[in-house]
């Protein structure tokens, strides 16, 4: 490929800040919010017109990791608790005690944009929407400043401490950091897919118990076939606060590199042709959804995995299985580890990549490195991939510091952990819970270690969590 050298050029300096935090998702608002009530002068970074990340602009509409199975305990609490109890008092959501103790917390996405901009500026935060970080500027070491691309042009923001909320690890990229990305064998990361939203939905006439499973028996034989190309052809449910006829699904994938922007081209262009072809099978295929239409496509295609940050510690996946318990534990999750296919496989009806995949023929993973894939086939508890019944695993704060840049921590799905405790991590309940550690230890780090965010007082920082309600 050829190059050109771009001449260097001033560009201005918007601001000063304790903590810069890049990408408002799950992640990235609690760390935000956390950081500004802690006292830090704090700046939030968003490359779209509203915050949420794949909880807005990915249709992903529930919130999971709220609970350890088989008990009522609750695995998030503090701002995450505080951003459910105001989308349920505007309606978009049900009550948080119950939505908790039922393992999931279903919303409507665009009462979750009102709240986070709520949350977000009634913290004191400076808010800058439409605003893609394009470069972090190294100096001695650390992150000085970060480069900003907007309609205003190209500008830049200091800070002490800063914080990666972009899901896909951009800032410690940018900034040469250490990182890894999918599996360990071939680099293959979890299928993209795309929730999106329809309506016409004849909710009295759509098939149940039996009736529905002949239906899905005769849609998986249409996916094997390869007329639709879909890893679960359900027609999904109702949206919470919506009206009925109106669902949301999560039928499609692809597989690809999510930071390649070649796949991310190709994967929206299949997944749009894939749900109109998914939505047109089920008008002819299913009673109840004659009158199917498609409402809307997600505005980004979804994300499982991409880069992870190399931090001071590394979440595995043995960690989740053995419901590991660390000292310096910053948040809890309670989710198991669902891999959906790399290779965006999901023919024999299951998408999962693990020991007992019944995909045939099987895939180089399945027949070179058995040994690799996560699950034990011995193992009676739930295939192996859940952590036990009541229990969690934790994340230390050493896997949310990188291990080269002294003031840069991640938040959300792109901390220091391995593919198989990735697929656990990733639920937005324990990326909300991670956020808001990244937040307050960013703000301890910028007022009492020299923005050093590996000799943050951990201790301490456990107590002031815990002193918000969020469990550690
Ligand atoms: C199809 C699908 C179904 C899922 N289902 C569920 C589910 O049912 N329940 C559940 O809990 N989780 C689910 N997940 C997982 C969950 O949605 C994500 O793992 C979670 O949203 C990750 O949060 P995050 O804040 O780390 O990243 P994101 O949600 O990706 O947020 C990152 C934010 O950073 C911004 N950003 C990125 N790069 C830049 C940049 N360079 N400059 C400025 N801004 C930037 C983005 O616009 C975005 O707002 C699902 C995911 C997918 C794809």
């Amino acid at each position: 490929m050829s190059s050109i050298t771009i001449p260097a050029r001033e560009i201005p300096v918007i601001g000063d800040y304790d903590v810069v935090v890049a990408g408002g998702g799950p992640g990235g608002i609690p760390a935000a919010v956390a950081a500004a009530r802690a006292g830090a002068k704090t700046l939030l970074l968003e490359r779209y017109g509203y915050l949420g990340g794949m909880a807005t602009a990915g249709l992903i509409v529930s919130i999971l990791g709220t609970r350890a199975s088989g008990t009522d305990e609750p695995m998030i609490g503090g701002i995450a608790a505080e951003l459910c109890r105001e989308m349920a008092q505007l309606g978009g959501a049900p009550d948080y005690d119950e939505a908790v103790k039922r393992g999931g917390i279903g919303f409507d996405p665009e009462v979750f944009k009102l709240v986070a901009d709520t949350l977000v500026l009634g913290s004191g935060i400076d808010l800058r929407l439409h605003t893609w970080v394009a470069d972090a500027i190294v100096e001695d070491g650390v992150i000085s400043a970060l480069v900003l691309e907007s309609k205003s042009g190209r500008e830049a923001v200091r800070g002490k401490v800063f914080v990666d909320a972009t899901g896909d690890a951009d800032i410690v990229w940018q900034a040469g950091a250490s990182f890894t990305q999918g599996r360990e064998f071939d680099g293959a990361m979890m299928a993209m897919g795309s929730m999106f939203r329809f309506g016409g939905a004849d909710q009295e006439r759509l098939p149940t118990g039996d009736a529905r499973e002949e239906v899905m028996e005769k849609a998986r034989a249409a996916v094997t076939a390869g007329e639709i190309n879909a890893y679960n052809p359900g027609w999904g449910g109702k949206v919470y606060g919506r009206s009925v006829g109106e669902h949301m699904a999560n039928s499609t994938r692809f597989a690809g590199d999510a930071c390649n922007v070649e796949d991310l081209t190709r994967g929206e262009v299949q997944l749009r042709r894939d749900t109109w072809e998914l939505i047109d099978w089920w008008r002819r295929n299913v009673p109840g959804l004659e009158n199917a239409h498609l409402i809307q496509t997600p505005p980004h295609i979804g994300l499982r995995e991409s880069r992870q940050m190399v931090g001071h510690d590394i979440v595995t996946g043995q960690d989740v299985v053995d419901a590991r318990r660390r000292d310096d534990a910053v948040a809890r999750c309670p989710y198991w580890i669902d891999i959906h296919c790399p290779l965006g496989r999901s023919k024999h009806g299951t998408h999962l990549c693990y020991k007992k995949c019944p995909n045939d023929p099987p895939c180089a993973m399945f027949e070179e490195r058995y040994e690799d894939l996560p699950g034990n086939a011995d193992d009676t508890h739930r295939e192996g991939l859940f952590p036990r019944d009541g229990l969690w695993f934790d994340i230390p704060w050493g896997s949310l510091v990188s291990a080269d840049i002294p003031n840069l921590i991640t938040a959300g799905r792109c901390i220091s952990c391995d593919h198989q405790a990735m697929a656990a991590l990733r639920v937005m309940g324990t990326c909300m819970a991670i956020g808001e550690a990244a937040g307050e230890g960013a703000a301890m780090a910028a007022d009492s270690t020299g923005a050093d965010a590996s000799a943050v007082d951990v201790a301490q920082l456990q107590e002031r969590l815990r002193a918000n309600g969020a469990p550690c």
